[in-house]
């Protein structure tokens, strides 16, 4: 990327591996609050169960869980599984970035991904994807392509949305004239239209293909036998959320995606 200054990579890996887990705290805040938007602005500062205000050391992501042992110091109910995910999510996503692209790509790679935790989170707790979160995924990607690959870029972001949002809709259509009910929620679509404008339109079969198979085999990890029916719902979208940023970082590791861009054009 041609910006008119470039970045300190040694100062943008310690910016970002030192305030990873902090914006994973922020995140997992944000999404337990989500739509209502009174917590937003800090990471969670009392404690969800009994409202006790939490020290500042029980803030420190990931130590403070250690040190408290998971529990709660006034109340001993057990800290939300939620944070210390997103917290782990969260440092996991700013030390890929850091190790996989350089310059501005490092935080670009690194605020994807947030934006992709945030999607996930929610969507785990509500069954809602914020139409507000996909949009700026699919923003995102335009931005970006736009300005790795001119005006070329910005074509295979916009077709790689159209083409997501369709092949979920038509899904959706297709499922609703079987079964004769939805069964697949069009938020999903739109996230789906996010990961094509991030990843480019080539690459939506493996996104579809590689959320299945995690959707599978999560929703086999979480449920006994006896609970699994036809019937069964789980959200798709962390799924989704997962396979595309898994996706955006191994197009990293091949030159910012090239290969599979130029594929699409
Ligand atoms: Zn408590």
């Amino acid at each position: 990327m041609n910006f008119a200054f470039t970045v300190n990579d040694t100062w943008m890996t310690m910016f970002l591996v030192l305030t990873g887990p902090f914006i994973g705290s922020f995140i997992s805040a944000s999404a337990l609050s989500w739509p209502m938007r009174s917590n937003l602005g800090l990471t969670r500062s009392v404690c969800d169960q009994c409202g006790t205000r939490l020290k500042l050391v029980d803030l420190i992501p990931l130590l403070g869980f250690i040190l408290l042992k998971g529990k709660c110091r006034a109340c001993k109910a057990p800290i939300l599984r939620q944070h210390i995910i997103a917290e782990l999510a969260s440092t996991v996503i700013a030390l890929a970035s850091v190790i996989i692209f350089s310059g501005w790509m490092m935080p670009i790679s690194a605020l994807l991904g947030f934006l992709l935790l945030f999607i996930a989170l929610v969507d785990h707790r509500t069954q809602l994807i914020p139409d507000g979160a996909s949009f700026s995924l699919i923003g995102a990607g335009a931005l970006v392509l736009f300005f790795l690959h001119g005006k070329d870029g910005l074509l295979t972001a916009l077709t790689g949305a159209l083409v997501g949002y369709g092949i979920f809709w038509l899904v959706a259509f297709g499922y609703r004239h079987i079964r004769g009910r939805d069964g697949l929620g069009m938020g999903d679509a739109k996230l789906l239209a996010g990961g094509g404008a991030v990843l480019g339109p080539m690459a939506l079969p493996w996104v579809i293909l590689l959320a299945s198979s995690s959707a599978l085999v999560l929703l086999l990890l979480t449920s006994k036998e006896k609970e699994l029916h036809r019937d069964t719902q789980m959200p798709f979208g962390p799924a989704l959320a997962l396979a595309i940023y898994a996706l955006w970082l191994w197009q990293g590791t091949h030159d910012y995606g090239v290969t599979l861009l130029n594929l699409a054009i």
